[in-house]
């Protein structure tokens, strides 16, 4: 029987991921916030020469976060509340993003995560936010609460060109 020493044991632990670069932006939850916050994390992510569709997608999961934080979560409140986000560049290359408010929290987050379940009874909206998220990132989380606001945790590797 094999035996693994304490040198080779190390070997085959995963390789400790270290952040290279980083960046915390706080802006008030206003629709005119949310290509600036786009915009920035690709600006931030283009570091790493990630491919347009990369970009594309990276683009189109930080619009769908930020606009839940605008459209939903302090729709009850009478004052404009904040969108934390803050962005990591690791060292195997992958980008973490965190986008965060304070405000009214998301009752069931599994139901919220299913494909067209949306709150919004207008019919203005289709219920695919988190739907693109997943698809578009390779991880995502949710944490919320009710009164607690919500966070939104999401990276995705990038391909070593
Ligand atoms: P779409 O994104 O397609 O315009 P949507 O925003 O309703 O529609 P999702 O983004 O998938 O769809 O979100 C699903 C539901 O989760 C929302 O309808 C809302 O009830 C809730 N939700 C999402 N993000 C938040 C948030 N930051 N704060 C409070 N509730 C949220
Ligand atoms: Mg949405």
């Amino acid at each position: 029987m094999a035996h693994l020493c304490r040198k080779d044991m190390g070997k085959n632990m995963k390789e400790k991921l270290t952040v290279k670069n980083h960046f915390r932006l706080v802006i008030p939850a206003r629709s005119q916030n949310e290509a600036f916050a786009r915009t920035a994390v690709s600006a931030f992510a283009s570091q790493v020469d990630p491919t347009v569709e990369e970009i594309n997608d990276i683009k189109a999961a930080v619009s769908e976060a930020v606009t839940n934080c605008i459209v939903h979560a302090y729709s009850n409140d009478d004052a404009i509340g904040t969108i934390e986000i803050v962005s990591r560049i690791m060292s195997d290359n992958s980008v973490y993003i965190r986008i965060k408010d304070k405000g009214c929290g998301i009752a069931d987050i599994k139901q919220a995560k299913t494909p067209l379940f949306t709150t919004c009874a207008e019919g203005e909206r289709a219920g695919l936010g988190f739907a693109v998220m997943e698809s578009f990132m390779d991880k995502l989380t949710v944490h919320s609460g009710i009164g607690r606001g919500t966070t939104i945790t999401m990276s995705k590797r990038l391909t070593e060109r």
